[in-house]
């Protein structure tokens, strides 16, 4: 049987026409022609204020650190179930990292945790948009509007996905997204900072080309650059842009390809699974579903392990995600140590299922009848 893999990068077709423009036009460094429409894209399709591309959407939660001037002493507060960039950006500028615990029913941050836990010396908090699926954003705004902090969505999982028809990534302070290989629309490696409050656009552009004004100096606006602030280099080579705009280019027919792939998961499973003492994806009342992610949720630690195994031994790879950060080698000496709960349910019972655009209907179809035998078989 031929196996079937959790990710697949794909070609959706003009990518390496347009790479070979991008060589063609003599200009391959940053923010060439191919950077402008991708950052035009986000800007008129989904109302993003300033939208610059990055190398990874860990480049852009850095960025949103630095654009804070987040110091030591300041608090984030962080989901503790997450990527390790979503905490590692604001550790780096010398923060407090304080974690809060997902909902019950789902991986996103608990909006009662992040009401408990704001103090006078919190200055951001920080949401992740988990398989696309939006956070309980209007308590969220309504907290950091009151504290005056800023909130930053990860929204590495959330292109293309809506919180009551605004787009996830739009409505915090920051949107940062991932273009990596296992997400929606990639380019191997690659980001965006989307950069929503308008206060914050000059000092980003800055920021991103090593603290100098030489994006205002190539609009004509300054007649020499210089360094003018701190920086880095956070912007990608127009090759990885041309490959990108093939890919949004053709954004409605990937989102349409893995809609039905998760449809199709979830007619299979829904009917088998909940006996099983499996949960299936839930997508609140408030959000959209953009595919990013199939998953289950088992019922203990043990019973994921057998079906992993169960499913590799029939070329299937499925895995789990993330591990709570507040207990990672790194950070459990520092975390406070409030239990986190769910996050932990997570971190030993989400397993996510074989999900990329080029997955067939007879693949989702064997992943489908794999996991329900195995789990009939070894309950
Ligand atoms: C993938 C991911 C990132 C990192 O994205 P890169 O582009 O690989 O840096 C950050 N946060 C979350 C939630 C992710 O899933």
């Amino acid at each position: 049987m031929t196996p079937i893999p959790f990710n697949k990068p794909y070609l959706h077709g003009r990518e390496l026409v347009y790479i070979a423009e991008a060589v063609a036009s003599g200009k391959i460094s940053g923010d060439g022609s191919f950077s402008k429409r991708c950052h035009r894209f986000f800007e008129q399709r989904w109302g993003v204020g300033k939208a610059l591309l990055t190398t990874s959407c860990t480049d852009a939660l850095e960025m949103t650190a630095l654009l804070l001037d987040i110091k030591p002493g300041d608090e984030v507060i962080v989901p503790a179930y997450t990527f390790v960039s979503t905490a590692n950006a604001f550790v780096l500028r010398g923060a407090r990292l304080v974690f809060a615990d997902s909902q019950p029913d789902h991986p996103n941050i608990c909006p009662r945790q992040v009401e408990a836990l704001v103090t006078s010396r919190t200055r951001a908090i920080v949401v992740v948009h988990y398989a696309g699926v939006a956070c309980d954003m209007d308590p969220i705004l309504a907290i950091a509007k009151q504290h005056g902090v800023a909130v930053i969505e990860d929204a590495a999982h959330a292109i293309d996905s809506y919180h009551r028809g605004r787009a996830l990534g739009t409505m915090g302070t920051f949107g940062t997204f991932s273009f990596h290989e296992t997400k929606n629309v990639i380019s191997g490696e690659g980001g965006l900072l989307a950069v929503n409050d308008p206060a914050f656009a000059a000092r980003a552009e800055v920021i991103r080309e090593k603290g100098t004004n030489r994006s205002a100096f190539f609009r004509g606006e300054v007649d020499k650059y210089g360094w003018v602030d701190i920086g880095s280099s956070f912007l990608p080579s127009d090759i990885i842009a041309a490959y990108l705009w093939a890919q949004l280019e053709n954004l409605e027919a990937i989102q349409a390809r893995r809609l039905a792939i998760w449809h199709r998961y979830q007619s299979a499973l829904a009917p088998e699974l909940p006996a099983l003492g499996v949960e299936l994806p839930t997508i609140s009342e408030w959000a959209t579903n953009n595919a990013h992610m199939f998953y289950l949720v088992t019922r203990d630690l043990d019973q994921r392990t057998r079906l992993i195994a169960d499913l590799k031994a029939q070329g299937i790879l499925a895995v789990f995600h993330y591990l709570s950060l507040h207990s990672s080698p790194y950070f459990r000496e520092q975390h406070d140590g409030r239990p986190m709960p769910c996050s932990d349910k997570f971190t030993d019972c989400l397993l996510r299922l074989p999900m990329y655009y080029e997955l067939s209907d007879s693949d989702v179809d064997r992943v489908s009848e794999a996991v329900i035998s195995s789990l009939r078989s070894t309950g």
